[in-house]
């Protein structure tokens, strides 16, 4: 989806346009807008939600308590922030870290959706239930999501728990390092890998006019975890 009908040529560019953004209120209550960081061709883009305190104030995403995590769960695949991308669902901090509304979310969509044209991920991964639910365009809840892999418009997407929820219960923790195994593992594949892995599986909802078809993949063939 173009943003007013506009596709942009760089991350920069459209950096740029969204520096003094106020299609929602969002934009009048923030400190500073959070675009992403990492790897403008990165094959690894991880959603979050939305910017907390820390990254209001500093302009980056992922920079507090959980993003603290993220790196650690990133080094346990070999990897640094600065090799894949990071951003949010909304570029601007809710206030009191609220969930984030429908109506913002609509309104920041496109932004993200050409963030995701112009770094062109191989593989998506998502963090916590608002980015799973908007990447694969659907409600359903993310226990019900995490643990298996999708694909939409020819992306793997493998929906994870966000870093925070091991903050507030560490049995999270666990799950969070286990899910980063699987990611290395669909990194690793190859196109016809990945096309294969994901030959067989169901629309997780019937796909809306001129909106991505969405699969889930066959469970046992998700991984192949060694
Ligand atoms: S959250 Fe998104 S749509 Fe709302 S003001 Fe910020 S950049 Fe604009």
């Amino acid at each position: 989806m173009a943003v007013g009908g506009r596709e942009f040529r760089s991350l920069d560019e459209l950096r740029r346009y969204m520096a003094e953004c106020d299609r929602c209120p969002l934009g009048c209550t923030r400190r500073n807008l959070v675009f992403g960081v990492g790897d403008p061709h990165a094959e690894l883009m991880f959603i979050g939600e939305a910017p907390g305190e820390r990254e209001d104030v500093l302009g980056e995403p992922f920079v507090g308590a959980a993003g603290k995590l993220l790196d650690e769960l990133l080094a346990s695949i070999g990897l640094r922030r600065d090799q894949v991308y990071i951003a949010n669902v909304l570029k601007c901090r809710p206030p009191g870290n609220r969930d984030p509304l429908p109506t913002e979310i609509a309104e920041c969509a496109p932004f993200l959706d050409e963030q995701i044209r112009l770094i062109d991920p191989k593989v998506i991964a998502t963090l916590g239930k608002f980015a799973a639910q908007f990447v694969l365009k659907t409600s359903r809840g993310i226990t019900s999501l995490r643990g298996k892999l999708y694909r939409v418009d020819g992306r793997q997407v493998i929906p994870i728990f966000h870093p925070a929820a091991a903050l507030h219960n560490p049995g999270y923790r666990q799950v969070l390092f286990e899910d980063f195994r699987r990611l290395r593992a669909v990194l690793a594949r190859t196109p016809e890998q990945a096309a294969e892995a994901c030959a067989e599986g169901r629309e997780v909802e019937p796909a809306r006019e001129g909106a991505p078809r969405v699969v889930e993949c066959e469970t046992p063939r998700l991984f192949d975890l060694e």
